[in-house]
């Protein structure tokens, strides 16, 4: 039996150091953090991480992120960190950025599927903070969903998903960011998202003054990439998808009507709202990357719920946090997109 520990209002420290507790005992809890929910476990337990993979259904050649409350935990997990890696975790720890540093062997293989690195996170979540820090070990923990399903952002969908195959659920609220970290790894002295995220390539500039994008963050990617997530089907409702773009709104509410069949629905803006004859969820204002970002995977799911034929998606302009979004929704609908 799952226990489900209600943290919304304030952490309760008896429940938190039964959470702690269970981490270190070797067992699963989800976790809110400020981008997506966790299923966390003991990075330093290499069979309590293999539950994580059979809890999510994901391949095992997928690494995990581990996650820390504070910097003290990094010396004992990682090594020969350069200057540039330093610069962005001073900038963006605690935050929603993870960086891919060179491991040390304490890190079981099956955290970091078998990679000479590892990717380290420290959440700016108070209820992860604490249940690290309390638990005294370092926390592997992807994304609370089924494997190739969208990410866990509401405690409703993480239950759905995983009530009765961990051992404590910590409700937090609706995940504040929606879409998870930025994970960097700085290759030939310069800083490289392999996935866009809330830290955008603006942000790094800034610190370090370059940064690249990976290949692969709006295609279909094969054969060796850098980051081997990117292979997979992710964040995929069950229904068909199509995703559209233009920078004109005509052309884009064209580009809808266009790909329109009986039992559609369409995810887009508030301002497209009432220009269809569909079932219409809305994502909040075009305007508000933000907005966008905190409810896109929630809407996913709550699309499936209504069984249609088809979902459209209305995107985003590939820029700043736009990034990110699209790179997820391009993934969510199996890179089936179109821009005019
Ligand atoms: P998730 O935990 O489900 O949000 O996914 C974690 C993402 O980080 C996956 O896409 C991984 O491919 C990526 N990742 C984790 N560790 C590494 C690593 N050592 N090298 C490259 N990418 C990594
Ligand atoms: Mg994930």
């Amino acid at each position: 039996m799952t226990k489900i520990f209600d943290f919304t209002k304030n952490i309760n420290e008896n429940e938190l150091k039964e959470a702690a507790k269970s981490i270190k005992d070797g067992n699963l809890v989800i976790f809110p953090t400020e981008t997506v929910y966790g299923i966390g476990a003991n990075a330093l337990n290499s069979k309590a991480v293999d539950n994580i993979f059979v809890a999510k259904g994901r391949a095992n050649d997928n690494p995990l992120i581990v996650h820390i409350s504070d910097f003290y935990m990094l010396d004992n997990l990682v090594q020969n960190i350069s200057d540039i890696e330093r610069k962005l975790m001073d900038a963006f720890m605690p935050g929603p950025f993870t960086l891919i540093l060179k491991k040390r062997e304490i890190i079981p293989d099956n955290v970091s599927a078998n990679l000479d690195t590892v990717g380290i996170r420290m959440p700016n979540n108070k209820i992860a903070h604490d249940l690290i820090e309390t638990s005294g070990v370092p926390i592997a923990a992807p994304s609370a969903n089924l494997s190739s399903k969208p990410s866990g952002t509401k405690i409703d969908d993480i239950k759905d998903e995983f009530l009765n195959k961990v051992d404590i659920i910590i409700d937090g609220g609706d995940s504040f960011v929606g879409l998870e970290s930025t994970v960097v790894k700085v290759i030939d002295n310069i800083p490289t998202i392999l996935r866009p995220g809330k830290i955008t390539p603006e942000d790094i500039t800034e610190i370090i003054g370059s940064c690249k994008l990976s290949n692969n963050l709006f295609t279909k990617a094969d054969g060796i990439v850098e980051s081997p997530g990117m292979k997979y089907k992710h964040y995929a409702p069950n229904n068909k998808c199509i995703l559209v773009y233009s920078d004109s709104n005509n052309l884009l509410l064209e580009l809808i009507k266009e790909n329109i069949i009986d039992n559609t629905l369409i995810i887009g803006s508030v301002e497209n709202k009432d220009k269809f004859n569909c079932k219409y969820l809305s994502y909040g204002s075009k305007v508000n990357l933000d907005e966008i970002s905190h409810n896109i995977f929630s809407l996913l799911r709550e699309a499936d719920r209504y069984n249609p034929d088809l979902i459209i998606i209305e995107g985003v302009k590939k820029e700043g946090l736009g990034i990110a979004i699209m790179n997820r929704l391009i993934r969510a609908s199996s890179y089936n997109y179109i821009e005019k």
